[in-house]
């Protein structure tokens, strides 16, 4: 072992491991360029009332379009952004764009509820993502409550660290909270009460086995009871089929989210998505799609 070695002993890299350090140092200097460039796009997923359909709300999500490689997802870059410290202009952009495509869509009269905006671990811990949410509201005019900040459970409930200044700071400002991927951090159930969240995002993990199988429908149940007699909007993620909706309302949950009603759209084309989403649903009747 290097450690156990002392101090000068040079660390024996395997060749993968090399190409894998090199491939990370290309990526993070390229994403630098994207940032610059103004390369990352912001995808918008539509958030539906289990009820009655109407839009709560629309969330945010980073894309990169890179010149030669098309659109890249998050997962193949933000933990790079976030080993490197780039999370932090990333994130202050993602901030700025999010709220000043809402400001937009409040002024044309496009009724999307609130725009929710992914904030991970790393931004918390760096303490500047509660200025740059600040900033991103003043310069944009969108109103505190058009906003929700979302994060994921593991952070949210982690005590010692930057998070409970965050989340005072955005119920100080009156921007939404929303925990995200619950039930697959380690909870302290009664910590939750004290917390200031106004939605519970129940993870895609115990949406997909449903409604077959029952551990999944037994956890997604819990979760929903849970959330509502908190007093929670309790938002199913990756609803993808109308028996998961069907089994998640049967739980009491509240809205959802998923390929069933929408992918995430390019900010041009939500408009149209949400007023599709908004006609009813076209009836089956014998006959239908015949032509
Ligand atoms: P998340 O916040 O849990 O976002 C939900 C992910 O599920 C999104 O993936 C979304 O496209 C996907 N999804 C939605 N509905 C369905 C469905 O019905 N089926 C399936 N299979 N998937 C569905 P995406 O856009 O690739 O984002 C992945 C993760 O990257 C996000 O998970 C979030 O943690 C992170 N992320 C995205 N945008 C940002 C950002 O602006 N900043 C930060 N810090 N993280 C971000
Ligand atoms: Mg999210
Ligand atoms: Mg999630
Ligand atoms: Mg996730």
């Amino acid at each position: 072992e290097a450690k156990a070695a002392g101090g000068d002993t040079w660390r024996v890299y395997s060749q993968e491991q090399t190409a894998l350090a090199t491939d990370r140092v290309r990526l993070t200097a390229r994403l630098r360029e994207a940032i610059e460039r103004d390369e990352l796009v912001l995808h918008y997923q539509p958030q539906i009332g289990l009820d009655d359909g109407r839009i709560i709300g629309v969330e945010a999500l980073v894309r990169w379009q890179h010149p030669e490689s098309g659109l890249i997802p998050p997962d193949r870059f933000i933990p790079v952004a976030e080993d490197s410290g780039l999370i932090v202009g990333l994130g202050e952009r993602v901030l700025q764009k999010a709220c000043h495509q809402a400001r937009e869509w409040l002024d044309c009269g496009v009724d999307f509820g609130h725009v929710a905006v992914n904030i991970s671990a790393a931004q918390i811990r760096r303490s500047t993502v509660a200025p740059q949410v600040k900033v991103a509201l003043a310069e944009s005019g969108l109103p505190p409550h058009c906003l929700q900040a979302e994060i994921t459970e593991s952070i949210a409930m982690d005590r010692r660290g930057e998070a409970p200044a965050f989340l005072q700071a955005m119920q100080e400002l009156g921007v939404r909270l929303a925990m995200d991927d619950f039930g697959t951090g380690y909870s302290s159930l009664g910590y939750l009460r004290d917390l200031p969240f106004d939605t519970l995002k129940v993870d895609r993990l115990f949406v997909r086995p449903l409604p077959e199988s029952a551990p999944d429908a037994a956890i997604a149940e819990a979760i929903c009871t849970l959330g509502c007699r908190l007093g929670l909007e309790v938002l199913a993620e990756g609803v993808e089929t109308p028996a998961q909706a069907d089994t998640l309302r049967g739980f009491g949950c509240t809205s959802a989210q998923g390929f069933l009603y929408s992918r995430p759209v390019p900010a041009e084309q939500l408009p149209a998505t949400l007023s599709e989403l908004a006609e009813p649903a076209p009836k089956e009747s014998p006959g239908a799609g015949d032509d």
